[in-house]
């Protein structure tokens, strides 16, 4: 079995974003904003989005469940306020439910948190319980810079961030630290903020107590951890300076990557350094980069290729591909 840890809803009808639209014209006028039963998307509706997609790579490919999320980039948390975020959350990961029940042997559900810039993550504990227990999902994405570009929380390793981590321990669930669109013009948000915000994120796990505090908290990285795996002789000699325990010990049972690394060389890359017990497999189909290689003939996000084309053993292959994603997300074992 191949579980894909990295997807999102991209392709959901067009009156999703109409919706938001209207939300958003609403800010500063509450009495004008939509509600959520005004929203109107069949099941007809939601199997085309999908069939002519995400299904098709699935069933292209060979891969067989995708952990699916709503569209990262429109999570967009710096847009009004922690109200406009909960509706906005709530809305979305709705219509990912929907995904995953009209679908449930190709997705399962990860949920979108009602960050907002400068508000408490405590507010998003109820939205992350909701998703997790009533509807079924395995995991979350956290806004590490709920600005979008600016940084003006605090680092994920402040006590800021800590009810939110007792809850997703409590939960059994992971966090994949995920950022959104940038409104800063100086990160292009899917080639530079992106890439930027996981490498952030290593570094603010790195000088943080925050895995002696959650032992048991686990974060997945994506895009190949940034620039992490490439620089990993920098991280290691900057923990070994701060007389911090070495990388493997210090962070490796709580901080996994993913395969979104758009090149053979770059997987071979993050597996030669990383340890394959922190990999998981993902595509992040349909996603940042649609096109097809012309070197390869092949789509760029067709990562399962270059995860075959390496030279591991089958166990190896195998952790890859399902093991490792199924230890992390504990609960697709129930
Ligand atoms: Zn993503």
């Amino acid at each position: 079995m191949i579980i894909d840890c990295h997807g999102h809803y991209t392709t959901a009808p067009a009156e999703m974003e109409a919706w938001r639209k209207l939300q958003v014209q609403a800010i500063g006028h509450p009495g004008q904003a939509p509600s959520k039963a005004s929203l109107r998307i069949s099941d007809d509706q939601i199997r085309e989005s999908l069939e002519g997609a995400q299904l098709k790579l699935q069933r292209g490919r060979g891969t067989d469940l995708t952990l699916f999320s709503p569209r990262a980039s429109a999570m967009a948390h710096h847009v009004g306020d922690a109200e406009t975020s909960r509706v906005w959350s709530e809305l979305c990961n709705e219509l990912v439910h929907r995904c995953c029940a009209l679908y449930p042997d190709n997705f399962v559900g990860v949920c979108q948190l009602p960050q907002s810039p400068g508000v408490p993550p405590q507010t998003c504990v109820a939205e992350l319980e909701r998703c997790v227990k009533e509807l079924g999902f395995v995991g979350c994405n956290l806004n590490p810079d709920p600005s979008g570009g600016y940084w003006k929380d605090a680092p994920l390793g402040d006590r800021w961030w800590y009810p939110l981590y007792e809850k997703l321990v409590e939960l059994d669930v992971p966090a994949m630290v995920h950022v959104s669109t940038s409104c800063n013009p100086a990160f292009h948000t899917t080639g530079a903020h992106y890439l930027n915000a996981d490498t952030t994120a290593f570094m603010q796990c790195l000088t943080s107590k925050l895995f002696q505090d959650f032992p048991t908290l686990k974060f997945v990285i994506p895009h190949g951890g940034g620039a992490v795996p490439y620089h990993w002789g920098r991280f290691r000699g900057l923990a070994q300076d701060l007389k911090l325990p070495p990388l493997k010990e210090l962070l490796l049972d709580n901080v996994f990557f993913d395969t979104c690394v758009y090149h053979r060389p770059g997987i071979e890359l993050l597996l030669k350094v990383v340890p394959v017990d922190n990999v998981l497999f993902a595509s992040e189909m349909v996603g940042a980069v649609r096109g097809i290689d012309p070197e390869t003939g092949h789509h760029y996000d067709d990562t399962r290729r270059y995860v075959d084309a390496i030279d591991l053993s089958e166990s190896d292959r195998q952790k890859v591909f399902e093991g490792n994603a199924r230890k992390v997300y504990a609960r697709l074992r129930r």
